[in-house]
This record gives C-alpha cells, sequence and structure tokens, in this order.
C-alpha cells in the first residue's frame, strides 16, 4: 500500500439504545498511509467524519487491553493491528462475539469481569506477608510468566466456541488467572480452591478447540492452564480415594 491510498472501512453499527434500529455495516472511505493501525483510523474517523461512532481504546500500546474486536474476522487489539496489513482496500470491524454490544464496537465486559471476579484474582495469604516484599526466584517467577502476561482484553473470550453455546462457562482468562495463582509461590489458597472450577462451567467445560491461543495479543495459552487444573483436580481425587481406603 503506498502513501495516499485509501481503504474502505466497513463497521458494524447498532445502538442498545435504539433496538428497533437492526445492526447495520456504515462505510467509510479513509486516506491512510503505511503504519497506520486500525485503531488510529477510527480515532480519526471519530474526529473528523462522525462523532457518533463508538469504540474503547486507551493507551495504544497493546497494554491495557480495551481495544479488542474482530477485524477482519480475526479478533485482535485493534491499535496493534496495521490497516496495510490485509493487502486489500476494505476491512470489516464487527464487536468482540459472546459479550453483549452496548453501542456499536462497545460490548458490555460485566459476564468477563464477574466470571474473573469468581477466581479470587489476587494473592491469599495465610499471615500478612512481610514489611516490603515477598521475593521469588526466577524459577518461581517464569511458572507464572505466561499467565501473568494476560492484559484481560477478553480476545480469548470473544473466541471461545464453548462460551458462544454456554455463558455459564467461566472462560479461558479466569481459568488461566486462576492457575497464575495456583502456580504463584506466593499464594496461600487450600488446595481444594480448585473445587471451585470441578465442573462443566469450569475445567471440564473446555473443548480444548485452542482458539483462544490464536486470538490472545499476549502469547498467553489458556489451555495449559485448563490441562494444569484438570491434573491438579485428578491429584486431589486420588488423595482422596487414598485417604478413604486408609480409614476404612
Ligand atoms: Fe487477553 Fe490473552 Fe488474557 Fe485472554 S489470556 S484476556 S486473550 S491477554
Amino acid at each position: 500500500m503506498d502513501r495516499g491510498d485509501y481503504i474502505l472501512l466497513k463497521i458494524l453499527r447498532y445502538d442498545a439504545t435504539e433496538p428497533t434500529v437492526e445492526p447495520h455495516f456504515e462505510s467509510y472511505r479513509v486516506r491512510i498511509i503505511p503504519g497506520l493501525t486500525i485503531l488510529t483510523i477510527l480515532l480519526r474517523i471519530r474526529d473528523e467524519i462522525d462523532g457518533t461512532l463508538a469504540f474503547r481504546s486507551s493507551c495504544r500500546s497493546a497494554v491495557c487491553g480495551s481495544c479488542a474486536m474482530v477485524i477482519n474476522g480475526k479478533i485482535d487489539l485493534s491499535c496493534r493491528v496495521q490497516a496495510a496489513s490485509f493487502g486489500t482496500n476494505t476491512i470489516i470491524l464487527e464487536p468482540l462475539p459472546n459479550l453483549r454490544v452496548i453501542k456499536d464496537l462497545v460490548v458490555d465486559m460485566t459476564p468477563f469481569w464477574n466470571m474473573y471476579e469468581k477466581v479470587k484474582p489476587f494473592l491469599i495469604r495465610k499471615s500478612p506477608g512481610p514489611d516490603k516484599e515477598l521475593p521469588q526466584s526466577d524459577e518461581e517467577r517464569k511458572r507464572i510468566d505466561q499467565y501473568a502476561n494476560c492484559i484481560l482484553c477478553a480476545c480469548c473470550y470473544g473466541a471461545c466456541p464453548v462460551l458462544a453455546r454456554n455463558p455459564d462457562y467461566v472462560g479461558p482468562a479466569a481459568l488461566a488467572k486462576l492457575e497464575r495463582f495456583v502456580l504463584d509461590s506466593r499464594d496461600d489458597r487450600p488446595a481444594s480452591f480448585i473445587e471451585n472450577v470441578n465442573d462443566d462451567r469450569g475445567v471440564w467445560g473446555c473443548d480444548m478447540i485452542l482458539r483462544c491461543i490464536d486470538a490472545c495479543p499476549k502469547d498467553v495459552r489458556p489451555p495449559d492452564s485448563i490441562v494444569g487444573l484438570r491434573k491438579q483436580l485428578l491429584k486431589l481425587r486420588i488423595k482422596k480415594l487414598f485417604r478413604k481406603k486408609g480409614q476404612e
């Protein structure tokens, strides 16, 4: 794509406060230069062409995770996708799937946050920590590295085929976060805490279709956490069985 090229951005428009107006695509013709991201173009459209266009954004650096959407059929952060990367002059933007649309590209993240809250995504300590810090070795840190990279963008949540049919499923991001704290050397939650996800709404709900891996912009692999949690649950079950036998 050369300096001075134009692209046609087709954006799915919808306003939940005007439910009589069906979702529909609106097109915007925008001049672009190499290096321009989808988010920069959206900001320009909102500032110069159509102030009613709704989308979320903040850091513009793939850190805050707020600008996730479907870009030409693929879920990604709009701030890290260059318009020229598609080799086509038409780009279609749609809101993140599996979440209710509030307006245009803005979805209601409440179910995502509710699931996240369920796994208690913070350090649980038996006793108050030391005054300064709780150090970790390199090895201990490596165990949680990939999960600590999660920016809570919900790309995996939007890509998950299980959530598409079962909104009660806790979802890939929450399970990855749970494993992040279970593996954390500083966390003291009891081993039995993971029983909270020991059903079809938790770790056993995942079909291992692995779309969450493709969708994640931070190379987190939620299925690794699901496999890890399943193994720990099986170990717990075996321990319980032996304990029971010992009592007989
Ligand atoms: Fe986003 Fe990846 Fe975290 Fe899912 S696991 S919320 S895709 S960063």
